[in-house]
């Protein structure tokens, strides 16, 4: 992405003269008439200047956030579950993942798992009622013989289950995404993780277009976008937002917004922890730049929100991931479905 659709990206329609009210309640008036009544998109520094509110303006901000969630997207919250099929060893140098060989975090490092073993995990996670199961494998991109596994173990999934099947494989050629449409592959998982211009703080090894091109390339191949991030890397507010606005560029279907759950051994394993209402703000304005969006609430969610993490599902996320994560635990799906019953949402149901 060069120069002018960068500023796209940043400004989203507004002109270069932007300008915003210094009154805050001022603000979100008028961005809750812009996006509920005039349909019309959240502006770079309107949202810019929402993810810096203090704690005062905080619950106002979560409240519009779920409002505009509940108008555009209902109230069902979708819920995902994730294989780390293939762990530890990745080539890349990614700071933050305790799966890449160069930083030695203690955990498990093992090749593909065989197919009835991924298959198993897709019909235990359809009982726990998610609807869609998320094949991930740490490498920087996959070899003929892991794209040939994993087509094996998409094949037996679809036989067993009838849960949507998607796919994070790292960098794709457009031979390989095509592959995985043509075997059912519904949806493509490939994050930015972190804005252009805070990138290159967090991985050496590839480079932020080569993410963006993989996202463009699993869409003009036909499967849906599932991209997003992680707050809290030591990148600023407005990064955030600039993290928002070139995944807006991307349109993605879904949205991941993680934590960092700092990972021993990693460069960022003494990062201190995001502060919670700064993960609530962050989740809000994702909200408010993407509200038709599925906002899934992801990895780091349980260490960063502590005692607000159902918080998160009032501030206008209405996507789940439960059980594990790639590489850490997490809580059990029980305890989520109590949540979502607490907060007298609905889970939402595979399409008959
Ligand atoms: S984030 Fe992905 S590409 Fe980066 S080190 Fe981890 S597994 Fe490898």
């Amino acid at each position: 992405m060069q120069g002018s659709a960068q500023d796209r990206a940043r400004t989203g329609s507004a002109s270069a003269t932007d300008t915003v009210p210094d009154d805050l309640p001022a603000l979100l008036a008028a961005v809750e008439r812009q996006l509920l009544l005039n349909r019309e998109p959240l502006r770079f520094e309107q949202a810019a200047r929402l993810i810096e509110v203090g704690p005062e303006h905080t619950p106002a901000l979560v409240a519009l956030a779920h409002r505009v969630r509940l108008d555009y997207c209902g109230p069902d919250v979708e819920l995902e579950s994730l294989l780390n099929a293939k762990s530890g060893g990745c080539s890349e140098d990614c700071a933050f993942c305790s799966q890449s060989a160069r930083y030695h975090s203690p955990i498990p490092t093992y090749a593909f798992l065989d197919v009835p073993q991924v298959t198993e995990a897709a019909r235990r996670s359809e009982a726990d009622g998610a609807t869609h199961f998320c094949i991930v494998v740490a490498v920087r991109g996959p070899t003929p013989r892991l794209m040939s596994e994993v087509l094996e173990a998409v094949a037996s999934i679809q036989r067993a289950t009838r849960i949507k099947v998607s796919c994070s494989l790292g960098l794709l050629t457009p031979e390989q995404a095509r592959q995985l449409v043509d075997a059912g592959v519904e949806m493509y998982n490939h994050n930015l993780e972190a804005c252009r211009s805070f990138f290159p703080t967090i991985c050496t090894t590839h480079s932020f277009d080569e993410r963006f091109r993989t996202c463009q390339v699993a869409k003009e191949v036909g499967m849906e976008l599932c991209s997003g991030g992680i707050l809290g890397m030591g990148e600023t507010p407005r990064q955030r937002v600039e993290l928002a606005y070139e995944l807006r560029e991307l349109d993605p279907d879904e949205i991941p917004i993680n934590f960092l759950n700092p990972r021993p051994n990693t460069p960022l394993g003494d990062r201190p922890l995001l502060a919670p209402l700064e993960a609530l703000r962050g989740l809000a304005v994702f909200r408010l730049v993407f509200p038709d969006k599925l906002l899934r609430y992801a990895g780091g969610r349980e260490v960063v929100l502590r005692d607000l993490q159902a918080m998160g599902l009032l501030a206008g996320a209405n996507g789940l991931i439960v059980g594990n994560y790639l590489t850490t635990v997490g809580r059990p799906a029980a305890d989520d479905l109590r949540m979502l019953a607490d907060l007298e949402m609905p889970i939402k149901r595979a399409a008959e």
